[in-house]
C-alpha cells in the first residue's frame, strides 16, 4: 500500500517540470519494445497516451467498452480548448493561465501540477494542429480564439461548437497509425472489470468482451486509466450514457486512494429536464456565454404571466429584466466560473423566477449580440445601420456561423427557434473533479498504476473552469505520462513478459466472474434503470448543488439501503456468456451505488464550501462559497471494505506561488 507522497520536484515553480524531465530516468529504444502497457479507455486522455507511448516504441494494448475510439464521450466537448498562446495579445501568460486555473479551483488543486499544465497547453495547440485539427481561425488565417468562465482573456481554442470531436479525430488518427504498424493493439467493446496486482504492483487487467461474454486475462508492465468521469452517479447528467466509475471504483477497491469525490460540476447551461421519462441532459456550450446574456424576469407578474402562456420574454421590456449575473459580478458579467453561475440561477429560481413551468429555468438570450453583430456588419459592409431588418438577418448569420450546430441542437430538442427568442437553461451535471489520486508522476497509490484525464482527480481543484478538461487530458496523454512513466519502466527492461497464469489472475478473474453470476442470478422484481433514477434522486436532491450536514447523512443511510435493495431485488435478463448491454449497465450502478456514499461521505466532512461544493452551513453574508482554511487540503479514500469504513487521508494544499484570498469576480 503506498502512502501519500505527492513526488513533487523540488526547486522553483517555473523550473520544476523542465528540471525534474531532465534528470528521470529514461529506457532506451530498443527496450521500449520489451515493455508492455495496457491503457484503458481511449477517449482525449487515453487516446493520446497510447499514440504517443506507441510511436515512442512501447508494445501499447488499449481498450474501451465502444466499438470505436472514435465514440469515447470526449467526442461531445463543445466549446474549446485552453492554451496560453497569447495570440490576441490581450495580456495572456503561463502564470495567468496557472493563476485563473488555481483560482477558479478555489484553491483546492496542486500548484506543481498546474503550473505544468499551463507550461505544456501550447504544446498541445501545436501538435494538434500539425494533426490536421480544423480549429478556426481568424480572417487573417490566424487560429482565433474566444473567452470562457473565470478568464479576463480569450485563450480557448475551438473548431465551431465540436471541439471535442475534432481532437479525437487527431488522436484517432494517431492511433490508428500505431494500430496500422502493430504497436497499439486495439481492443474495443471490451470492459475492465478489475486491476491485477503482482508482487504490490499493477500489472493486468480482467475485461470481459462485452460481445461473447468471454471473460479475458491481460497482463503488461504498467495500467494505465483514461477511463472519464462519474458523474452518471447522479442518473441524469449531460455524459454519454455510458460514461460510469466502475475501472476507477475497482482500482480503488484494489488499492487506489480515491480523491475529492464529492467535487464535482454542475453546470449552469444546459436544457432544463423536462420530465421523469428521461435519460440524458443535454449541455448548451459555455461558449454560449460569449455573446448570451443571462436573465429572468425582474417582477414576478411577468414570471407568472410567463408560466401560463400570456406572455412572451421578447414582449418583457429591458428594464424589466434582472441580468443577475451582470448585476452581481460587473467584472466578470455572464462569464462567471460555472459553479458562480449555476448557484446564481439556483438562488433566482429558489425566490420563484423561473421561467418554465416548474420554475427551473432561467434565459439565455442573444437578442443583443445579434444586434451588435448585426450593426458591426452593416458598418463593415457600408450598409444602412439602422435598417432593423438587415441588421438583424447579417447579425443572425454571424451567430450561426459561431453556434449553428448548438442552436440546432436547441431547437431539435426544445422545438423553439433561439434565434428568435431566448434560450431556457438550467445547471446539470456535467463533469467530476474528483477522481482516482495521483502524484505529480500521474501515478496512484498502487505501483505501476496510473490514472489520467477526468479518472484522475488533479487539476481543477473544487471547480473546473470552462476549456480546461481538454486541455488537461490532452496534456496527460500527449506531454506528461510519457515522460513519467519511463521513469517507473526503467526498472522493467529486464523483467520480461507477465506471465497471466498466476495466482493473482486466477483470484482476480473468480471475483468477477462470481459478481457477474451473483447478478445475472439474481432474478429479483426491479431492472437496473429503476435503481440507477432512485440513486440519482438522492444525489441530485441532497449531495447536488447545495449540500447540508441533515441531507448529506441521510444520503448515505438512503443510499446504503438502496443497495442492498439492489442486490437482493435486481434483475438481469439474458445470460452472462452473450452480448448483455444490461447486465454490463447493472455491474456499473452496483459500482455507483458503492461510489454515491463514499461522495457523500467526502462532502459531510467537508465542512466547508470550495467551488462546485457548497455547504449551507458555510457561506457569505451575500450567499457566496466559503472557504475554511482547515480544509486546504485534498481528501484521498483508502477502501477498507465498504464505503463507510473509508480511511480518510490528507494531502496537505501549499501555496508558495499564489496568494490565497477571497475568490472574487466583482
Ligand atoms: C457535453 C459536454 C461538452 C464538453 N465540452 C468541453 C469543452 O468544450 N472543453 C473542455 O475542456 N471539456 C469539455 N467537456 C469535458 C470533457 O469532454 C471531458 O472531461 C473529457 O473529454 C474526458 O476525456 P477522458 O479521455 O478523460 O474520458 P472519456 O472521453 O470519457 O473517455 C473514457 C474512455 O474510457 C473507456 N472506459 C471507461 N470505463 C472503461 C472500462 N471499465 N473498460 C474499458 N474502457 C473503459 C471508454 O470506453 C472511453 O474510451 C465537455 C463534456 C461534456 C459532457
Amino acid at each position: 500500500m503506498g502512502t501519500l507522497n505527492s513526488k513533487v520536484p523540488e526547486g522553483p515553480l517555473k523550473d520544476k517540470w523542465t528540471t525534474y524531465k531532465d534528470k528521470i530516468n529514461l529506457v532506451n529504444p530498443a527496450n521500449k519494445r520489451l515493455i508492455d502497457v495496457i491503457i484503458v479507455g481511449t477517449g482525449l486522455a487515453g487516446g493520446s497516451a497510447a499514440a504517443t507511448l506507441a510511436e515512442l516504441g512501447y508494445n501499447v494494448k488499449a481498450f474501451c467498452f465502444q466499438d470505436s475510439p472514435r465514440r469515447a464521450h470526449s467526442i461531445a466537448a463543445q466549446g474549446g480548448i485552453n492554451a496560453a498562446k497569447n495570440y490576441q495579445g490581450d495580456g495572456d501568460s503561463t502564470y495567468r493561465l496557472f493563476y485563473d486555473t488555481v483560482k477558479g479551483g478555489d484553491y483546492r488543486s496542486r500548484e506543481s501540477n498546474v503550473y505544468r499544465l499551463a507550461e505544456v497547453s501550447t504544446n498541445i495547440i501545436d501538435q494538434c494542429v500539425a494533426q490536421g485539427v480544423p480549429f478556426a481561425r481568424d480572417y487573417g488565417g490566424l487560429l482565433d480564439n474566444r473567452s470562457f468562465g473565470g478568464v479576463l482573456v480569450s485563450r480557448t481554442f475551438y473548431a465551431k461548437g465540436q471541439t471535442g470531436q475534432q481532437l479525437l479525430l487527431g488522436a484517432y488518427s494517431a492511433m490508428n497509425r500505431q494500430i496500422g504498424r502493430g504497436k497499439i493493439k486495439m481492443y474495443n467493446r471490451h470492459e475492465m472489470l478489475d486491476v491485477v496486482i503482482v508482487d504490490g504492483k499493477a500489472r493486468g487487467i480482467i475485461a470481459r468482451n462485452l460481445v461473447t461474454g468471454e471473460i479475458e486475462r491481460h497482463s503488461a508492465h504498467a495500467v494505465v486509466l483514461g477511463t472519464g468521469g462519474y458523474g452518471n452517479a447522479f442518473y441524469l447528467s449531460t455524459y454519454a450514457m455510458g460514461s460510469n466509475v466502475t475501472a476507477v471504483w475497482k482500482a480503488h477497491k484494489r488499492g487506489a486512494f480515491f480523491a475529492n469525490p464529492c467535487f464535482t460540476q454542475i453546470h449552469p447551461t444546459c436544457i432544463p429536464v423536462s420530465g421523469d421519462h428521461q435519460s440524458k441532459l443535454t449541455l448548451m456550450s459555455e461558449s454560449l456565454r460569449n455573446d448570451g446574456r443571462i436573465w429572468v424576469p425582474k417582477n414576478m407578474e411577468d414570471v407568472l404571466a410567463i408560466r401560463e402562456g400570456k406572455l412572451k420574454p421578447t414582449e418583457i421590456a429591458e428594464e424589466n429584466r434582472d441580468y443577475y449575473l451582470e448585476r452581481r459580478y460587473p467584472a466578470f458579467g455572464n462569464l462567471v466560473p460555472r459553479d458562480v453561475a449555476s448557484r446564481a440561477a439556483k438562488e433566482r429560481c429558489d425566490a420563484g423566477y423561473g421561467v418554465n413551468k416548474t420554475g427551473e429555468a432561467v434565459y439565455l438570450d442573444f437578442a443583443a449580440a445579434i444586434e451588435r453583430y448585426g450593426k458591426e456588419q452593416a458598418h463593415v459592409k457600408g450598409l444602412d445601420e439602422n435598417d432593423k431588418a438587415l441588421v438583424d438577418k447579417l447579425g443572425k448569420e454571424i451567430i450561426k456561423a459561431k453556434y449553428g450546430n448548438l442552436f440546432q441542437m436547441y431547437e431539435k430538442i426544445v422545438d423553439q427557434n433561439p434565434y428568435e427568442t431566448p434560450m431556457m437553461i438550467f445547471p446539470a451535471v456535467h463533469y467530476t473533479m474528483g477522481g482516482i489520486w495521483v502524484d505529480y508522476n500521474l501515478m496512484t497509490t498502487v505501483p505501476g498504476l496510473y490514472a489520467i484525464g477526468e479518472a484522475n482527480f488533479s487539476d481543477h481543484g473544487a471547480n473546473r473552469l470552462g476549456a480546461s478538461a481538454l486541455m488537461q487530458g490532452l496534456a496527460d496523454g500527449y506531454f506528461v505520462l510519457p515522460y513519467t512513466i519511463g521513469d517507473y519502466l526503467a526498472d522493467d527492461i529486464r523483467t520480461g513478459p507477465i506471465p497471466t497464469d498466476s495466482k493473482e489472475f486466477d483470484e482476480a478473474e473468480k471475483e468477477v466472474t462470481s459478481n457477474l453470476d451473483k447478478l445475472i442470478n439474481n432474478n429479483g422484481k426491479y431492472s437496473v434503470d429503476y435503481f440507477h433514477k432512485k440513486l440519482g434522486k438522492i444525489m441530485w436532491n441532497k449531495c447536488g448543488m447545495a449540500r447540508n450536514a441533515k441531507d448529506l447523512k441521510e444520503a448515505i443511510t438512503e443510499i446504503a439501503e438502496l443497495r442492498a435493495e439492489f442486490w437482493k431485488d435486481v434483475k438481469i435478463p439474458g445470460k452472462a456468456d452473450e452480448y448483455n448491454e444490461e447486465l454490463a449497465k447493472a455491474g456499473r450502478v452496483a459500482d455507483f451505488l458503492e461510489l454515491g456514499e463514499l461522495f457523500a461521505k467526502d462532502a459531510l466532512q467537508r465542512e466547508e464550501s470550495a467551488g462546485g461544493h457548497f455547504r449551507d452551513e458555510h457561506q457569505t453574508e451575500t450567499g457566496e462559497a466559503l472557504r475554511r482554511p482547515e480544509f486546504q487540503y485534498v481528501s484521498a479514500w483508502e477502501y477498507k471494505g465498504e464505503p463507510k469504513d473509508a480511511v480518510l487521508h490528507k494531502e496537505e494544499l501549499e501555496y508558495e506561488n499564489i496568494e490565497v484570498k477571497e475568490r472574487s469576480y466583482k
